[in-house]
This record gives C-alpha cells, sequence and structure tokens, in this order.
C-alpha cells in the first residue's frame, strides 16, 4: 500500500475543519485531537515448527468522554501505530454521530494472518489478549472484528479474558459467535449500513434503486454483505474486486454465484472465476470505471488524488474506514461528486455491536428483525442529521457528519469537565 498519507494527521485535519465551521474555540475541542492511551506490545508466538516469532500489536483508546472505547482488531501486515490512532479517532467519531454511549478505540496486530496455521494463530491472538487485558473490559474497552479478524477470533478473545477473570464476560468483545453471546444480525451489519445508506442518498439524489450501477473494492465482510444486498434491492453491480483482482461486466455481475465461488474456493479469492461475459480488470480499473456508484469497502488510501480525478461514478459510498486522501477528497468534491463518508456509511458494525452489548449485560437476546429495523431506524435518523447539517452549513456530507459528531463529543467533554 503506497502511503501518499498519515490517517492520523488527516483525521486531525476534518476535524480543525468542522470546529471552524461551528466557531469552536481551540479551548473546546484541543483535547479531542490526541488518544487518551496508546499501548505498543511485543506477541511472542511459538509457532509449529519449534521456532518463535515475535509480532507488534497495539491498542488505542483515543475517547471515553461518552461512555467505554469501542473498535476493532486488524490483523494486517501494513499496519502502524498512526492507522491504529486514525482508527481510533474514527471510531470515537463513528459512535457519536450514530448517538451511541460509546468512545473510540482500535487495535490491532502487524501480520499477515494467512501465512499462519489455526493454532499459531489462536496463540498469537491469546497472548495479545493477554497483554491488551489491562486496558479492556465490558465497562472500559470493548473490541469486535476488522480487516483479518472474525468471529472465531473475537471468541478466542472473550474465552481468554474470561479466564483470567475466573468467570464468563461476554460483553468484553462484540462480533462474537452467535452460540457464545454473539448478536444475529451483526456479521452482516456494516454491509447493511451500507446498503441503506447508499438507498438513502439515491433517493436524496432523486436517482432509483432499481438498475443503479454500482461498483464494490473488497468483497470480503463489508464488500461482500454490501454487494449481496444491494444486489437483492435491484441494483446492478458490474465490478467487484478482492486482493487479487476485479471482475467487470457490463451487463451485471451474478453476486449469489459470486459469494458462493469466493467461499468454496481455496484461496477464498476471485482470482480464477469465470463466466460469460465478465472480464478480469484491475484495482484501478474498477474504481474509475463508469457507474453511478461506487463503494470502497477494502483498505484506506485506496483513491488517491491520481485515481480521483479518473473517478466517474456520481455517488462514493465509503464501506472502508479511510478509502479517500484529502487531496483526493478536495478533487472529488470540486468535480461535484457527492460522498457518503465512513464515519457515516460503514457505522452499522458499531451500532450492532452496542445491540451485542447490551444484550450481553442484559443476558437477553433479540430476533433478526428487532436487530435489522433499529439499525435502519438509528442508520436513516444519522443521515438525516448530517444532511440537515450540511444544508443549515452549506457543506458536504463529511464536513456535516464531523460537525454533528464533534458537537457531541465536545458537550460531553464540556460537561465531564477536565480532571483534576
Ligand atoms: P475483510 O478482511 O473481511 O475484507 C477485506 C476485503 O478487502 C477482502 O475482500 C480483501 O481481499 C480485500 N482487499 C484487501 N486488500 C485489498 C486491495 N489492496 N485491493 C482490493 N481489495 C483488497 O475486512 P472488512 O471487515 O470487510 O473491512 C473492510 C473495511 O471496512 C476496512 O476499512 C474496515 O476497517 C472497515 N470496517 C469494517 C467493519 C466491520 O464490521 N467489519 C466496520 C466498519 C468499518
Amino acid at each position: 500500500m503506497a502511503k501518499e498519507y498519515n490517517p492520523y494527521k488527516e483525521v486531525v485535519e476534518i476535524i480543525e475543519e468542522a470546529a471552524k465551521k461551528m466557531s469552536f474555540s481551540k479551548k473546546d475541542y484541543e483535547v479531542v485531537k490526541y488518544p487518551e492511551r496508546e499501548l505498543k506490545v511485543s506477541i511472542p508466538v511459538e509457532m509449529d515448527d519449534g521456532s518463535i516469532q515475535v509480532f507488534e500489536g497495539y491498542r488505542v483508546q483515543h475517547s471515553s468522554s461518552r461512555g467505554p472505547c469501542k473498535g476493532g482488531i486488524r490483523y494486517h501486515q501494513d499496519v502502524d501505530m498512526d492507522e491504529v490512532k486514525a482508527l481510533a479517532v474514527w471510531m470515537s467519531f463513528k459512535s457519536a454521530l450514530v448517538n451511541i454511549p460509546y468512545g473510540g478505540g482500535k487495535g490491532a496486530v502487524k501480520v499477515n494472518s494467512k501465512k499462519l496455521s489455526k493454532n499459531e494463530l489462536k496463540n498469537l491472538t491469546r497472548r495479545y489478549t493477554a497483554m491488551i487485558l489491562p486496558l479492556i473490559g465490558p465497562e472500559r474497552d470493548i473490541p469486535a472484528p476488522d480487516v483479518g479478524t472474525d468471529a472465531e477470533i473475537m471468541g478466542w478473545i472473550m474465552d481468554t479474558y474470561s479466564m483470567f477473570k475466573g468467570y464468563t464476560v461476554s460483553g468484553v468483545v462484540t462480533g462474537k459467535p452467535i452460540e457464545i453471546g454473539g448478536s444475529l444480525g451483526r456479521r452482516e451489519a456494516t454491509g447493511r449500513g451500507v446498503m441503506f445508506m447508499t438507498r438513502e442518498i439515491l433517493h436524496r439524489l432523486g436517482m432509483p434503486v432499481i438498475g443503479t450501477t454500482v461498483a464494490i473494492q473488497g468483497m470480503g465482510k463489508v464488500g461482500g454483505t454490501a454487494a449481496r444486498l444491494l444486489y437483492r434491492e435491484g441494483c446492478k453491480i458490474i465490478a467487484v474486486s478482492d486482493v487479487s483482482g476485479a471482475l467487470f461486466c457490463e451487463s451485471g455481475l451474478d453476486i449469489n454465484e459470486i459469494t458462493e465461488y469466493i467461499s468454496n474456493n481455496e484461496q477464498k479469492t476471485l482470482a480464477e472465476y469465470e463466466a460469460r461475459g465478465v472480464s478480469h480488470i484491475s484495482n484501478t480499473e474498477l474504481l474509475t470505471c463508469r457507474v453511478d456508484v461506487l463503494i470502497p469497502a477494502a483498505l484506506e488510501n485506496q483513491i488517491t488524488s491520481e485515481i480521483a480525478a479518473d473517478v466517474k461514478a456520481k455517488i462514493i459510498v465509503e464501506g472502508a474506514n479511510g478509502p479517500t486522501t484529502s487531496n483526493a477528497d478536495k478533487i472529488l468534491l470540486k468535480n461535484e461528486k457527492t460522498i457518503v463518508p465512513d464515519i457515516l456509511a460503514n457505522a452499522g458494525g458499531v451500532v450492532v455491536s452496542y445491540f451485542e452489548w447490551v444484550q450481553n449485560i442484559q443476558s437477553l437476546t433479540w430476533d433478526e428483525d428487532e436487530v435489522n429495523r433499529t439499525l435502519e431506524k438509528i442508520m436513516i435518523r444519522a443521515f438525516n442529521e448530517v444532511w440537515d447539517c450540511c444544508e443549515k452549513s452549506s457543506t458536504n456530507m463529511r464536513t456535516g457528519a464531523y460537525m454533528v459528531a464533534l458537537e457531541r463529543i465536545v458537550n460531553a467533554k464540556k460537561l465531564r469537565g477536565v480532571f483534576p
């Protein structure tokens, strides 16, 4: 991944821009620019061949002003502290934007998890959990899945934490397997939220859902679910991609067949998918293909300034965190693109994580319909608040979303005061 940018510096710039628009004084928001805590850990793992490898891990807590810190754990070979700090800030803003009682945090391990055996992955996860144990807990900081992690890994984290406590603490992580306290609807929640936000922006811009053409970068938990749900709503998905490359079909891809193909092949990629009318293109070609809606749902720093000038989609719905660099953002806005920003578009995950935590601490279970209906209500409310703020302040949706969230974070900080 070419590092055109530092994601942490970029998010601080956006906070300053939103603060300026709201006429906040530096005193009001200065503290919001800094994470409360940053922890870096070394994780020794005994590999299957008997050797020892030491991995680097992180947990950052950005803000606990509005409630416990909340945010996923990423396993990726390129991750670094600045990326984790940015991801933690985004979580605080996301939680505030959808108005759930959480702050923001994020964790990561610098590892290519695909290169580890299941046993090595389990040992890495358990040791990482032990190393960040002083920071996490259902009242202080609650991890969840992110890139490279899944429900099974969350189950190992929950078990490790519980072993140290001496009793089962299901609320210490969300995104767990259903059988051990996971919520129905959590796995699809982020992608479902992306679908709701795509539908809302199409309505606002007077465009139909049925027949709208869409390209999606990333076919993982977020992109794969968004693809399936938008396909079901009647959108024409003409391009999808993953780390192995992209597929393109002018008349529309068969998303159900592609989803089955990914889960049934050994590499779990699109690399060798063949079908009539489908061609293989590059990820750059996907980002710049002629569509109505582009959904980057892989990693940050994908729509760079070089790519932005060639983006043809009218609407960009950011499924991933930070997929657009700030220079690219300026180019897209100049070219009159509408961007539904990450902190709004992908907030469905944290909303249903909140539902899971609420169910865990009350020892209750909600049915899937209730989860999906309440998610839809919260996402649409947040969308409308951002839209109204944009109209009132004559600004774009990214700045509008940060304004709505920043006001809530600053108010909480003011009401609590600065300790001591
Ligand atoms: P994932 O690991 O399930 O999927 C990532 C997908 O991106 C995979 O299909 C992978 O092959 C693809 N990919 C990786 N590198 C790529 C590249 N260079 N080019 C094209 N595709 C590439 O991860 P996920 O959970 O779907 O997360 C995707 C994004 O959404 C991340 O930015 C993450 O932070 C964000 N996000 C995830 C959640 C969640 O609940 N999982 C919530 C909010 C935001």
